[in-house]
């Protein structure tokens, strides 16, 4: 994924910016990343270069919980019917 393409990233819930941190890249595109929405503090990953921006209901908490769990982070139990981080801060903070 292209970073030229972040400025025109925006939650699809909430059409608000996101705020991104890569975690990897590869010739200088994004290979690894969290975007986080500070509305609904929804996540989305990026994983192998690609955005996951589909809505909750065609996400799978089973198969994100392991890559969340390499980046050192983990889905929150509290908010079933969404995907929230319970550790974001530390997303926003590195
Ligand atoms: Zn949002």
């Amino acid at each position: 994924m292209r970073k030229a393409l972040l400025d025109k990233m925006c939650c699809p819930f909430d059409k608000q910016d996101l705020q991104v941190t890569i975690i990897s890249e590869i010739d200088e595109e994004i290979h690894e990343g969290i975007m986080l929405c500070p509305d609904c503090n929804r996540y989305y990953p990026i994983i192998f270069g690609i955005p996951i921006m589909t809505p909750d209901e065609y996400r799978q908490k089973g198969l994100e919980a392991p890559v969340m769990e390499k980046w050192g982070l983990s889905i929150d139990p509290h908010n079933p019917d969404r995907f929230v981080l319970e550790n974001a801060q530390k997303v926003i903070e590195e």
